[in-house]
């Protein structure tokens, strides 16, 4: 069986040609699949009756099964996906006023190793495939509008900042962001869909000519040593590489701007003198300060990073260097705190979680999965 959520709409006018039909029926199809949420082929009221039985025999519509799923005092959802072979891995809904935004996962662990992330420490078990990305908004955004009782979208935006580095995966990575972008699916704006990365140059360059999105970039650290220590990707793409791929992004990119991440780490990367050789940094590579932005991250602790968090009057502090030499800086607001869906939390303890949850999900995810339950937490 064919699993039509790998295929965005090139992949599956192609699959459509394959079985004799002609190219609107995957429109069709496409629709009925990402727009409706769609499973059953016999629902699909627009398709003639012999495409549907064709269908049935060789084709199905299915998402991950839900292992967990944990509401958050403060509205966000978190969802931990089973992708077989003892692996999970998790999305996470954050609401907001103006939009509701979906952190996806691009692999099952990640290979990366950066020192403050619980993803980083957990290693790398494998990419997912291009329906096991998209699938995860296929269910949260369908689940959601039963959930909320509403029949608009209701995720506006997403970003890949959940398990694993996007671009690493890259094949199965863009026919998933086509699929975002596509009018005929979840016709989501470039410049709300967001790939965060730790840096894979090479990769970065084909993005900004394959599916240019919105790009945010790990930074960090504001030299080589420091980032050598918190990204070992650094040591191979050190920032007289990395900082050129972005400033070049800008070209293709959907904004004006590029987005840095930085995580505050206590006594590490949160000093003022770190702020004002940040600020250097960019005026090096830019004829302004004004094509980046700064997005300074609490560190979610976990045990095995033995590291800490900055205080809240550091993080401040630092903000307060970057802002007045003119860089746009904002402050993470953590959410999800409570079900440990904060960043770099996402991998926190799932393994022990997951024996103790999976039995009783198992048979509750067959419910999810196909009935899109309401009342589903576990
Ligand atoms: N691999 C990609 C995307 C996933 S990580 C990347 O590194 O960009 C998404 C973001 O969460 C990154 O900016 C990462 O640095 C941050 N992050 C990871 N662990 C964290 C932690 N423990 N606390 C706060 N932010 C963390
Ligand atoms: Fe991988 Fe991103 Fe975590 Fe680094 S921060 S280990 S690149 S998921």
């Amino acid at each position: 069986m064919v699993n039509l959520l790998e295929f965005d709409l090139e992949a599956l006018t192609a699959f459509c040609e394959r079985l004799g039909e002609k190219r609107f029926r995957a429109v069709q199809l496409f629709r009925w699949i990402h727009q409706r949420g769609c499973t059953s082929f016999d629902d699909m009221s627009d398709l003639a009756k012999s495409l549907r039985d064709k269908l049935k025999g060789v084709a199905c519509v299915r998402a991950m099964d839900v292992v967990s799923q944990h509401e958050s005092a403060d509205g966000t959802i978190k969802w931990l996906f089973d992708v077989g072979g003892g692996n999970v891995i998790e999305s996470v809904f954050i609401p907001e006023d103006d939009r509701g935004t979906l952190c996806l996962s691009t692999q099952a662990g990640c290979a990366m190793g950066c020192r403050f992330c619980s993803t980083g420490h957990q290693g790398f078990s494998r990419n997912l495939t291009t329906g096991e990305i998209i699938g995860q908004l296929w269910f949260a955004e369908h689940f959601l509008r039963k959930h909320l009782k509403r029949d608009e979208r209701v995720i506006s935006n997403t970003v890949m900042m959940g398990m694993g580095e996007p671009l690493q995966n890259y094949a199965a990575l863009v026919p998933a962001l086509k699929m975002m972008l596509d009018d005929h699916a979840y016709g989501l704006s470039r410049r709300r869909v967001t790939v965060s990365t730790s840096g894979l140059v090479k990769k970065l360059e084909l993005l900004g000519q394959d599916c240019p999105v919105a790009l945010a970039v790990s930074l960090h650290a504001p030299n080589n040593a420091l980032r050598d220590y918190l990204v070992p990707l650094n040591i191979k793409h050190p920032l007289e590489e990395l900082m050129p791929a972005c400033v070049n992004y800008l070209a293709h990119a959907p904004r004006d701007f590029i987005t840095f991440e930085y995580c505050m780490l206590d006594g590490v990367n949160d000093s003022d003198a770190q702020a004002h050789e940040l600020v250097q940094l960019v005026k090096h590579y830019g004829h302004s300060v004004s094509w980046c932005k700064f997005n300074l991250i609490p560190f979610n602790p976990f045990p095995a990073s033995g590291l800490h968090r900055s205080k809240p009057e550091r993080v401040l502090a630092f903000a307060k260097v970057l802002s007045e030499a003119g860089i746009t800086t904002t402050v993470r607001k953590t959410r999800g705190d409570d079900i440990d869906a904060a960043c770099g939390q996402l991998a926190g303890d799932v393994v022990d979680r997951t024996r103790v949850t999976i039995r009783i999900a198992r048979q509750r995810s067959a419910e999810l999965n196909a009935g899109l339950a309401t009342d589903a937490k576990i």
